[in-house]
């Protein structure tokens, strides 16, 4: 067995450090190339000593410097790349077979586009990536012959439970398959009275039942624009239609999705909520491996609960079935308005129901002023800044006052 070299974009979060867990169990088959870090850099040297990787990649000479103080190992420091064109081209070298793309929001974006264009296996943590530009990420799998699996867990879940058809995510066939099936856990305020949300503070709202995730994807489960960002994700990963992916309320996050067949079956993957499961399925794939992932025991659980979506409790959901109905350009809007909403949130600038009333408001800029095509990387990224822009000039107007301008 060959050893695979693997460049971790993302290293310093909590898919990163998953991923690390997963392949320091198996030394035999994977060797780390690159890891990259944006801002916690103590936390990039370490991982950097426990992997011996060959090199990391930071945004910035300062953070650089922050990287070289923070190396206190004697190992040989390895060589530390800057900036954005690094992180790039990193993505697309050859010295990294398979890439795990766990850097969150659009700016993971062009690091995926060029491990895709590089035709390597690429591990997609970024959801925000196939939902601001999933035609043309997909078109460009097929086109350079990538091996796209996904790790977030409800679709490397349905990619399990899919037709053994083909051994690769761009070839998969569907034959029989009737609809999806995308379990959400309801988040942190499932039974939350609806009228106290409005005062409902980060830490609440990051304190996620079941999953330990990083901040972003905490607040976008707790409002469900999470799992609006993974129906589009499915769609784009599995050729189905909006009207052909359902949402279901689960939530003990047991079951992580389902596949419905034609002749009535319908298939699921259950787990216990551990990210290192779909980690170790894609970096295994075909093959088995280890994850450290302590084993399910349902006689434990006792009892599997599943309930309808409340939609007035969840508006960013209605909002992002919306989008995709209406196109990429409306995803590109629902995306950026949600990192804007959400960063504001985070900081206590805005309250949590302003997240979707900041989406919305752009969502409808978004169809007043933009109908032209989004044809390649360059028009995502500009619609991108503009519906950024659009939200951030929202956001300064609070609560049900919000009126954007531009
Ligand atoms: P974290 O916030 O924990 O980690 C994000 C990573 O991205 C960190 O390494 C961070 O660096 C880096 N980063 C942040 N901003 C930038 C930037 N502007 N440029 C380059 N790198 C940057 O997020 P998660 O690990 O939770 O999520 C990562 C992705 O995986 C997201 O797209 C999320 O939706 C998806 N995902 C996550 C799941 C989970 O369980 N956590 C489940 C399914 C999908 P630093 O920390 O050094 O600042
Ligand atoms: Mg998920």
């Amino acid at each position: 067995m060959s050893v695979k070299s693997i460049t971790i974009l993302g290293a310093t979060g909590s898919i990163g450090q998953s991923t690390i867990d997963v392949i320091k169990r198996h030394p035999d088959r994977f060797k780390v190339h690159a890891l990259s870090g944006y801002s916690r850099m103590p936390e990039l040297a370490k991982a950097a000593v426990d992997t011996n990787a060959n090199c990391v990649v930071v945004p910035s000479d300062d953070a650089a410097c922050a990287f070289r103080q923070a190396w206190s190992s004697s190992l040989p420091m390895p060589e530390i790349r800057v900036g954005e064109q690094a992180l790039v081209a990193t993505a697309a070298e050859n010295d990294g077979e398979i890439v795990m793309a766990a850097i969150v929001g659009i700016a993971g974006l062009p690091s995926v586009f060029a491990a895709v264009n590089a035709g390597k296996r690429v591990l997609l943590a970024n959801k925000e990536s196939l939902v601001a530009a999933g035609s043309l990420l997909m078109s460009a799998v097929v086109q350079h012959g990538a091996n796209l699996l996904p790790i977030d867990s409800e679709h490397n879940a349905i990619f399990q439970c899919m037709p053994p058809c083909s051994k690769t995510l761009n070839a998969i066939g569907k034959a029989g398959v009737k609809r999806l099936v995308l379990t959400a856990s309801g988040g942190p305020f499932r039974r939350y009275p609806l009228e106290k949300l409005a005062s409902v503070t980060p830490q609440q709202a990051c304190a996620h039942p079941n999953w330990d995730m990083g901040r972003k994807i905490s607040v976008d489960s707790a409002t469900m624009l999470n799992k609006g960002l993974e129906v589009i994700e499915a769609h784009w990963l599995f050729s189905m239609g909006a009207d052909e992916i359902d949402v279901l309320i689960h939530p003990q996050s047991i079951v992580h999705s389902m596949v419905q067949y034609t002749d009535g079956s319908v298939l699921a993957q259950l787990g216990n909520p551990d990210m290192r499961t779909p980690i170790a399925h894609a970096l295994g794939y075909p093959e088995r491996i280890v994850a450290g992932v302590d084993f399910l025991d349902l006689a434990a659980h006792g009892k599997l609960e599943f309930e309808a979506v409340q939609h007035e409790r969840y508006p960013c959901l209605g909002l992002a079935y919306a989008a995709l109905k209406d196109g990429q350009g409306a995803c590109i809007a629902l995306n950026a308005a949600n990192e804007i909403a959400v960063e504001a949130f985070l900081q206590g600038a805005i309250g949590y129901l302003d997240i979707s009333r900041v989406v919305e408001q752009t969502l409808q800029w978004q169809q007043r002023t933009d109908n032209s095509p989004v044809n390649s990387l360059a028009d995502v990224l500009a619609l991108n800044e503009a519906a950024r822009t659009f939200a951030a000039n929202c956001r300064q107007t609070t609560g049900s006052q919000i009126t954007g301008t531009t």
